[in-house]
């Protein structure tokens, strides 16, 4: 991209005296970053609009991305470094006496997911725009993003993340693309305007959808994609009658039932909402985006819609989108007239569905009430599809009734969205090895059964430029160093690092980097928590969601364990240890909330006990996000990866820390195993029970928990420390923990998730980081053998992927 200092800053004065009327010395750090990302896309402009007319030129396939959420993070510098002009824009503002990292921190996250699924969009998007494939994310432009955490007294409470306070910079509304999504009303059937006989809806409650478009754009090339985010209003503003008749709130409720619908991101990671206005949502945008391709493929190529799946494939994030498999064959039946037979044979040919978890409380079912009295027409076509796959199943398994009940679409009163995507997508994948192998031996093995061509397996990755270029500039640079510029945007390349293992200047600045990032994260929570870390001791790190089956308890557990250790025997010396979390649980969850007060318990207690002087320190960070992760990952020596086997799909956090250099000390679950195949097993701290060996537990229902703690006074102890006023003087703080692991409480098996089954070999895998921490260089050229390794792992090489066996894109190189 052509930079022109001087334009960049006439530009940047031009908008902080339009929009805030002010000059340079009257600007604070808002109005700044605001003027600053103004400019900057000011710049990238021109590249997003030629991309636009490429593919409007040259119509070739384009793949839609349907996600209801897109865990963007902040936007500047991505934005900076992936059009090459981080550089110029330093320069220019150091020329006026503006410091760029207090500018960068100014911007809030957008924050439109809970976790991984939401992030794996995101990253994604960067990928698919840095290999210059023509793709776009369509999803929800939430009011309220994922909430702002606090800790008060050790709990978590929730506080409205209120993102689009000061307007987003990045974003640019496209009123002229607004279309008009319908709710309830009746089915009738009879003849439209153009005189045919067709379904359709009377009475129906309107909702406006208008996108929002944020620019996407891709490293080192001109491509600049789009993520379009579609906000909901009400066509008819608020009611006057009722206005004049005094009646202000009723004036104003159809407009705020409307807009509730992009209200705010519903903070359940893997878990159930069931709510309708959920449903609503998901409605909302998919037929917002269907109906955008539509009136585009209408507009380009016409009304030959056999030819619709030569110009589009839609993946569907999960089932949160499923709904749009009967919305396009509404929309070709009622709308364009298309028959039944053709519009199935074209839904079959365009949709693709990924599965990202083998949770039973995550498989999304609505009951049909709820279903039904939404979308009525939905739900008919739903039936339809489900009518028509029920008399080839009984053809296939005439006298399984139990099998065919259970593949049913629609069964026990519910619909389940699962079962419609597998049933109407030409692929299904998972989204690791392991992941994608229990898909088709247990959980879905009746659906492989039937369609074993479907099912694949796109392994995760997370993109470089984010996760090492710019959030560990430091060792981006001791990479282009040794081995030049490339592996930006081939990761592979990292291998070439491989030839400095044993160069013991390569591994002496290795190490200083290390202490350099956890010296800035120190500085960065002294002066946000006024907490205090050590950067000589070993970062020892776990951030994720909180969620009982990734096992925050068994850290905390252990940490009880080494506190016991401490305060028992003095002249135990383990080298000093800092274990850091972050986590946000969702709202509802009561167990996932009382581990959050256990971690903040149990660090109160040892961060103020003088006998432990030094050795051990707990830090939980506050609001865990994408922006603090790229602060965090870069510092963490360990990364905890410790998951109940089976259970974690994939994982992307365990890819991000081995690409900064962080050893993962893990169980063999999701993408753990395929890091410990690339990094080596003497590079990695492997515990815990296999997946297979806790299927077979589960079968046999032989798990006994009471045996651990008899076998192990150790894990017995801290187990009885939840209760007997160690930590909490009443003994019931933490009661529901302990019932949970000992007895099982609420119908549940007693723990459920196999933290006493796992403690032992844990404590020994943590023994082992400890003595292995001593020797710092052998340390340090096992980071650097994982970072060479960690190439399968970037999202480039999972695009390429699914462009391969999936999409079928080309390239379309932009000038
Ligand atoms: C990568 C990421 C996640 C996913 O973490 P896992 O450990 O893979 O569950 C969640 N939240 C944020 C902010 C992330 O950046």
């Amino acid at each position: 991209m052509t930079f022109d200092a001087e334009q960049f800053k006439a530009n940047l004065t031009a908008r902080l005296r339009r929009q805030y009327g002010k000059d340079i010395s009257q600007a604070n750090k808002h109005d700044l970053f605001d003027a600053v990302s103004a400019s900057a896309l000011e710049i990238i402009m021109p590249n997003w609009m030629e991309t636009r007319r490429e593919y409007e030129a040259k119509p070739t396939k384009q793949l839609y991305y349907l996600s209801a959420e897109f865990l963007m993070g902040r936007a500047l510098s991505n934005n900076l470094i992936n059009s090459g002009i981080m550089e110029q824009v330093k320069d220019v503002l150091k020329g006026m006496n503006i410091n760029y990292d207090m500018i960068e921190d100014e911007e809030p996250d957008a924050g439109l997911g809970n976790g991984g699924l939401g992030r794996l969009a995101a990253c994604f998007l960067d990928s698919i725009a840095t290999l210059q494939y023509p793709g776009h994310g369509y999803g929800i432009r939430y009011e309220y993003g994922m909430f702002e955490q606090h800790i008060e007294n050790g709990y978590q409470v929730e506080y409205p993340d209120n993102w689009l306070k000061h307007r987003d910079p990045w974003e640019v509304k496209r009123s002229d693309l607004s279309v008009t999504v319908k709710f309830g009303g009746q089915i009738k059937y009879g003849k439209t305007p153009d005189g045919q006989d067709r379904f359709y809806i009377e009475n129906a409650e309107e909702v406006t959808a208008t996108p929002y478009d944020m620019p996407v754009v891709g490293y080192g090339c001109n491509t600049v994609n789009t993520l379009r985010l579609w906000q909901a209003s009400s066509p008819n503003g608020f009611d006057l009658q009722l206005f004049n008749d005094m009646q202000y709130h009723r004036a104003v409720e159809r407009q705020n039932d409307a807009e509730d619908i992009s209200r705010v991101l519903y903070p359940n990671d893997s878990g159930p909402s069931g709510k309708e206005l959920r449903l609503r949502q998901q409605y909302f945008f998919t037929s917002a985006s269907l109906q955008d391709l539509i009136h585009h493929f209408v507009n380009t190529v016409g009304t030959d819609f056999s030819k619709f799946p030569q110009y589009h494939v839609i993946q569907l994030n999960d089932t949160h989108p499923v709904v749009a498999i009967p919305e396009l064959m509404r929309i070709l039946m009622d709308e364009y007239n298309v028959g039944w037979d053709d519009a199935w044979s074209i839904v079959q040919k365009t949709f693709a569905y990924t599965n990202h978890t083998i949770l039973a409380e995550a498989l999304e079912k609505w009951p049909i009430d709820i279903f039904q009295r939404l979308l009525p027409r939905i739900y008919q076509i739903v039936e339809e599809i489900n009518r028509r796959f029920m008399i080839e199943l009984r053809q296939k398994f005439p006298e399984d009734y139990d099998k065919q009940n259970h593949m049913s679409i629609i069964h026990d009163g519910k619909i389940y969205m699962a079962w419609l995507a597998i049933h109407a997508s030409f692929s299904v994948n998972g989204v690791a090895e392991l992941h994608t192998k229990l898909l088709k031996e247990q959980e879905l093995k009746n659906w492989n059964a039937i369609y074993p061509q479907k099912f694949n397996n796109k392994t995760n990755g997370v993109t470089q430029r984010r996760w090492l270029l710019s959030s560990n500039p430091e060792l981006a640079e001791f990479i282009t160093a040794r081995i030049g510029h490339g592996w930006e945007t081939d990761l592979s390349k990292l291998k070439g690092l491989e030839k400095f293992v044993d160069d013991e200047k390569s591994i002496d600045e290795l190490i200083a980097i290390k202490l350099h990032n956890k010296e800035r994260l120190a500085d960065c929570l002294k002066h946000t928590q006024n907490e205090f870390l050590d950067p000589e001791s070993i970062f020892d790190t776990q951030v994720k969601r909180l969620h009982e089956y990734k096992r925050q308890l068994l850290n905390v557990l252990h940490i009880m364990y080494l506190y016991n250790r401490i305060v028992e025997d003095p002249s135990y010396n383990p080298p000093a240890r800092t274990f850091i979390f972050g986590a946000k649980s969702a709202s509802g969850y009561r167990r996932a909330k009382q581990i959050i007060k256990l971690i903040n318990t149990v660090a109160e207690r040892v961060n103020n006990d003088r006998r432990v002087g030094g050795k051990l320190r707990v830090v939980f960070v506050e609001n865990y996000r994408v922006s603090m992760a790229e602060k965090i990952i870069p510092a963490s020596d360990v990364s905890e990866q410790i998951s109940t086997a089976g259970y974690e799909a994939s994982g992307t956090s365990n890819m991000k820390f081995m690409m900064n250099g962080a050893l993962t000390l893990g169980t063999l679950d999701g993408a753990n195993i395929e890091i410990v195949n690339e990094a080596g097993e003497d590079n990695a701290f492997i515990f815990g029970l296999t997946a297979d060996e806790i299927i077979k537990i589960n079968s046999e229902h032989s798990y006994n928990p009471q045996k651990y703690l008899d076998r192990s006074p150790a894990l017995a102890k801290v187990v009885n420390q939840l209760v007997d006023g160690t930590y909490d003087p009443t003994g019931q703080q933490f009661k529901e923990l302990y019932d949970s692991l000992v007895y099982g409480i609420e119908g549940q098996r007693p723990d459920v998730y196999y933290v006493l089954a796992d403690f032992d070999s844990y404590v020994q895998a943590q023994e082992k980081v400890a003595a292995e921490y001593t020797d710092r260089k052998s340390w340090a050229r096992k980071t650097l053998i994982n970072i060479a390794n960690s190439g399968k792992f970037s999202s480039d090489r999972t695009i390429e992927d699914y462009v391969r066996d999936i999409w079928h894109l080309k390239k379309v190189v932009v000038k």
